[in-house]
C-alpha cells in the first residue's frame, strides 16, 4: 500500500477518534469528571490501550463501537496490515477505506457478515 494513502488514512483515524472524544467530553458529565484537566489529546492517550473501564461505562454504546473500530483499525495500521480485510486478507479498496477509514472487512464479507447478524 502506498505509504502516503496510509499516513492519511492513519491521521484520518486519529483525527475521527479526538473527535469522538471530544464530543464525548461536551456531552458527558461523568467522563468530562474523570477526565477533567486533561486536554483532548491526553484523553486520546489515556483511553488509547483498552479504553479505561471506567470511562467505558459513561460511553454510549454507538461511540465506544466506534472507538473500539477505530482502535482496530490503528492497530492494523501498527501491524502492517492496514488495508487488508480480517476476513479473508484481501485488499480493501482505496475508495472504501477514504470512505469508511476504520473498514476491516471488504465489501464482500461486510455484507455476508450483515446478514449473518441479522
Ligand atoms: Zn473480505
Amino acid at each position: 500500500m502506498d505509504q502516503g494513502f496510509l499516513a492519511r488514512m492513519e491521521q484520518s483515524l486519529l483525527d475521527m477518534k479526538q473527535s469522538i472524544i471530544s464530543k464525548i467530553m461536551v456531552n458527558n458529565s461523568d467522563f468530562k469528571a474523570i477526565t477533567e484537566g486533561m486536554t483532548p489529546k491526553d484523553v486520546v492517550d489515556t483511553a488509547s490501550d483498552d479504553i479505561d473501564r471506567e470511562l467505558i461505562g459513561t460511553l454510549s454504546s454507538q461511540d465506544i463501537k466506534q472507538l473500539r473500530l477505530i482502535e482496530s483499525a490503528l492497530t492494523r495500521v501498527q501491524q502492517g496490515k492496514y488495508g487488508l480485510c480480517i476476513k479473508c486478507g484481501k485488499n480493501i479498496p482505496e475508495g472504501r477505506l477514504e470512505a469508511i477509514p476504520y473498514a476491516l472487512m471488504c465489501v464482500e464479507c461486510k455484507t455476508l457478515e450483515e446478514r449473518k447478524n441479522r
